[in-house]
């Protein structure tokens, strides 16, 4: 018989931390904490194995079920020394979710399970604390009301708000035990009414159906969509954790708190966290009361009392086990912990969620404290959570100025650094409607629940009024990675009429608002976000490297990663600008510069224009006289601020109409410019016009029907070349021909440039160093790569394009069916930022394996968007692609992406 029942208790875990497929990280963890010898309450943990039986099934229990829960329940009645559902003192359960991967608040959990009419009685006899007994009840009824039976929860919130408000009391505990008496009555009348059954009383039907409550949570709306979110299968399965009670509300000697072993927005190694006095685990992040701060390195205010002054054994313990767990689990913890009448005790832990200044910071001090070794740091930070680190800031002056002017109107938690400035939107809906058409939201709310996601993820910040740093808001939003401040709580926000209150202003919807992730300021109005830190040193040069931690672990990151990564890190820039920039992020080349964006130019457009439109070669030759030292001043500006890294020129991509002009009164000024009639002009254009430009009269075939384009650009390219090494400059051109279909195609561009480069290099041929070759971006490329890695000098993935031509999707017309195909999953991601490996990747993997079997020392790069996206990378390093290329500021990314390609096991075929 199949084991589905896994226990722990009494030093001894029958599971362990591996076992996340099969218990989930909470059972797993809780195992390991047990055989750790840390206090954990006894338990047993029915594996995921069940549930995804149960789901087979029909929402049936597998046979094998019920006498392995008997038997552990058997024995965790003996440990305990009390009997389920006994009537004079009841050994009481939780009923806790738990899947492999963490998905805050998505799904259920039921505490204080086992309590009846006749055993509330008789645990009130036992504790001696009869309102404790009461307290328990009513929160068992209404957590089993809304989790097991599916009544609305607010049904019985709003019943606790009226005997708060009759009593005239703010505080759940502030109620007596009259009043949770008379509650339980109520919340019994209304599982009555709603369910149209009677509340179980027996102990063991309610087991079941809070197993198969929680079982059943894993199918939910929202654990669905937080599931596609972020990329979890939805085929692993919940496990669920039955664990005996420990009470922190059995008075003014009890607690419970969640908390980080370290300071998980700033890295700082402190224990970091917040606890409430006389309450339930779920209190601490519903926010009903304001939970107190843990240490004291953690007090904002002098009104707060915490952990550490206030229960200072307790404090010492948590101390000590955060202590433990670092060393064992090797990474910043996030805990849930109980005291009952001054006992700890811990029902939780997992690797913490923290921001990328965090990550940094914990993963260089794990190593200095020889915890991990120094290629560790190394995987501790996700190339994606760089994002953060390059993330704008508020510039100081302004903030400092916006401060004397009072326009800091609330303080809250700083639970995502970064700063981010928009318009205000009150709920999630709203958010993704006002980002829809293209505005900057910021998502205001009093808290934000799972349902928010969709308007988290559209929001460049999100603020809420109430919670802590392990609130909802606070975890999500460090996760996306988004400027997030929690827990304002002089801000009065009023969703529902479309408000907020800040002192005395009142902001609607549409409003400009501000955030500071990093200080936890709010400020009225708009203020422009401005460069990090590493900006301002890399870029700017405005701030020095001494000055900067930060700056020196990020620089010490970049060069760890380089010295492991095996692909070479390039960028798309188009301008010297653009090249500057990525070089000090490091880039090592010119990935793709696209000439196009040069042609747009206000100087050039119109000569461009006369080109384009000339009746006769004549006309067109005069045209591209015009632009070629135009032309070459753009190349001789990239090749010197590139010097000695290669630079790959694409030759003309777009459709011609393209540049073409669209208003009549451009039309009639070029018409007069080049002596022709409005008319014949427009004409003209009518004619470039295409039903499908993308598809149409693009890339190379501009280059095969208009010679003289290309021949112009490689002279550019040339003549700029000879000039720069004059200059000493030493320069390294690879010239790219785009959208190439058919090895013929390419012999007959190539040629043309090759000659050019004779002619223009004459006797100094020899000495300079140039490549041809080609984009891979039509399918038919990959499929003959073969034939044209015979005459190409390398290859160039145009992902963006390749991805569009291989899925037919147009790139510009996706919007209106690709956030369908990803909500229903019929695509995995958006296969625009993340490369689909299955299908374009197959046919990547196959033009490299062909390319290289013709030409074995083939160049090979990529320089579509997925260049700088983290999960492509590691595709494109196990692709054998020698580099990739990305926009200057992602080449951070890509370099640490590099690296773990290196480091990281996926367990594929490796290199090509
Ligand atoms: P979530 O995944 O939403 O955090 P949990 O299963 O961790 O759900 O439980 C919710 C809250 O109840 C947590 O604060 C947890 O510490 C507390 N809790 C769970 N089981 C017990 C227990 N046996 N005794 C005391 N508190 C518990
Ligand atoms: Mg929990
Ligand atoms: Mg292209």
């Amino acid at each position: 018989m199949a084991k589905l029942v896994y226990a722990f208790g009494k030093g001894k875990g029958e599971g362990n931390a591996r076992m996340k497929d099969l218990l989930g990280g909470k059972g797993a963890n809780l195992a390991e904490m047990t055989n750790l010898g840390i206090p954990v309450p006894p338990g047993f943990t029915i594996s995921t194995r069940a549930c995804n039986a149960y789901s087979e099934r029909g929402q049936r229990f597998p046979e094998e079920l019920a006498s392995q829960v008997e038997r552990a329940l058997g024995r965790l009645e003996t440990l305990q020394g009390k009997r389920f559902g006994d009537e004079a003192d009841p050994l009481l359960v939780s009923v806790r979710s738990g899947a492999k991967f963490s998905m805050p608040g998505m799904m259920d959990t039921i505490l204080n399970l086992g309590l009846n009419d006749r055993s509330t009685d008789g645990l009130a006899r036992a504790s001696g604390d009869r309102r404790f007994a009461f307290d328990a009840y009513r929160r068992f009824l209404s957590m089993y009301g809304s989790v097991v039976l599916g009544i609305d929860k607010a049904e019985f919130e709003s019943q606790l708000d009226a005997a708060k408000e009759r009593r005239g009391v703010a505080a759940d505990t502030d109620l007596d035990v009259s009043d949770l008496e008379r509650l339980v009555g109520q919340f019994q009348s209304t599982i009555r009414a709603r369910s149209g059954k009677s509340f179980p009383q027996k102990p063991h039907e309610q087991l079941w159906g809070a197993i198969a409550a929680v079982f059943r949570s894993w199918g939910n709306d929202r654990a669905r969509r937080y599931r596609r979110e972020y990329g979890i299968p939805d085929h692993l399965g919940t496990a669920a954790n039955v664990q005996s009670m420990v009470y922190g509300n059995l008075g003014d000697d009890c607690a419970t708190g969640v908390a980080f072993t370290r300071n998980p927005a700033t890295g700082e190694n402190v224990l970091y966290g917040e606890y409430l006095v006389n309450a339930q685990g779920e209190d601490v992040v519903a926010g009903t009361r304001t939970p107190q701060p843990i240490s004291r390195s953690q007090k904002t205010d002098a009104t707060q009392v915490t952990l550490e002054e206030r229960m200072p054994k307790a404090y010492a313990e948590l101390q000590t086990i955060r202590r433990t767990l670092e060393k064992h689990y090797k990474d910043m913890q996030d805990i849930e912990f109980t005291i009952e009448r001054g006992r700890l005790y811990l029902l939780q832990t997992r690797t913490g969620k923290r921001t990328g200044l965090a990550a940094l910071h914990i993963a260089f001090d794990l190593h200095a404290a020889r915890v991990i070794p120094q290629r560790e740091v190394l995987r501790r930070v996700d190339p994606d959570m760089l994002v953060q680190l390059l993330a704008p800031v508020f510039d100081p002056a302004e903030l400092s100025r916006a401060r004397s002017d009072g326009r800091v109107v609330a303080r809250g938690l700083p639970a995502g650094p970064g700063a981010a400035s928009g318009t205000i939107a009150f709920s999630a809906e709203r958010a993704e409607a006002l980002a829809h058409d293209g505005r900057r939201v910021l998502l205001v709310r009093t808290e934000t629940s799972p349902e928010d996601i969709g308007g988290m993820v559209a929001a460049v910040g999100i603020l809420t009024s109430r919670g802590g740093m392990t609130s909802h808001a606070a975890v999500v939003a460090r996760g996306m990675g988004k400027p997030c401040v929690v827990g304002a709580e002089s801000i009065r926000v009023a969703e529902h009429d479309g408000h907020l209150v800040a002192g005395s202003t009142t902001l609607r919807e549409g409003d400009a608002l501000s955030i500071d992730g990093t200080t936890g300021e709010v400020i009225l109005g708009p203020l422009d976000p401005h460069p990090s830190e590493i900006q301002q040193i890399l870029v700017e040069k405005t701030k020095r490297p001494a000055r900067s931690k930060l700056y020196r672990r990020f620089s010490k990151l970049m060069r760890l990663a380089d010295q492991v990564r095996r692909m070479r890190v390039r960028t798309n820039a188009d301008t010297p600008e653009d090249a500057r920039v990525a070089r000090a992020f490091g880039a090592e080349g010119i990935g793709l510069c696209r000439t196009e964006h040069m042609f747009f130019a206000e100087d050039r457009i119109s000569v461009v224009r006369e080109m384009i439109l000339a009746d006769d070669d004549a006309q067109r030759a005069r045209a591209l006289e015009r632009l070629l030292p135009m032309q070459r001043a753009d190349f001789i500006g990239i090749f010197k601020a590139m010097n000695g890294l290669p630079v790959t020129i694409r030759l003309l991509d777009p459709p011609l109409h393209e540049f073409l002009p669209t208003r009549p009164e451009q039309f009639r000024r070029i018409a007069a410019e080049m002596g022709v009639t409005a008319a014949a002009l427009e004409a003209k254009a009518r004619q470039l016009h295409e039903t499908n430009p993308m598809l149409g009269h693009r890339g190379c075939r501009l280059g095969v029907t208009f010679p003289a384009i290309y021949e112009m650009q490689a002279r550019a390219i040339f003549e700029a070349a000879v000039h720069c090494r004059r200059e000493r400059v030493r320069v390294l051109p690879e010239v790219m021909i785009p959208l190439v279909g058919t090895v013929e195609e390419f012999r007959v561009l190539a040629a043309r440039v090759r000659s050019v480069a004779d002619e223009v290099l004459g006797t100094a041929r020899g000495r300079l160093r140039y490549l041809v070759g080609t984009m891979i971006e039509v399918p038919r490329a990959c499929l003959v790569a073969d034939s044209i890695a015979a005459e190409a000098e390398f290859f160039s993935f145009g992902t963006n394009d390749l991805t569009q031509m291989t899925y037919g999707f147009s790139r510009d017309d996706v919007g209106k069916f690709l956030p369908q195909y990803v909500a229903m999953r019929l695509l995995p991601s958006d296969p625009f930022q993340t490369l689909d490996t299955v299908g374009v990747g197959r046919l990547v993997r196959l033009c490299i394996a062909e390319g290289r079997g013709r030409k074995s020392d083939l160049k090979v790069g990529v320089c579509g968007e997925h260049g700088g996206d983290a999960r492509s990378v590691l595709f494109f390093h196990d692709a054998g692609a020698d580099y990739v290329s990305c926009s200057p500021y992602r080449v951070p990314i890509a370099r640490l992406a590099a690296a773990h390609g290196v480091l990281t096991d996926r367990g594929g075929s490796g290199t090509a």
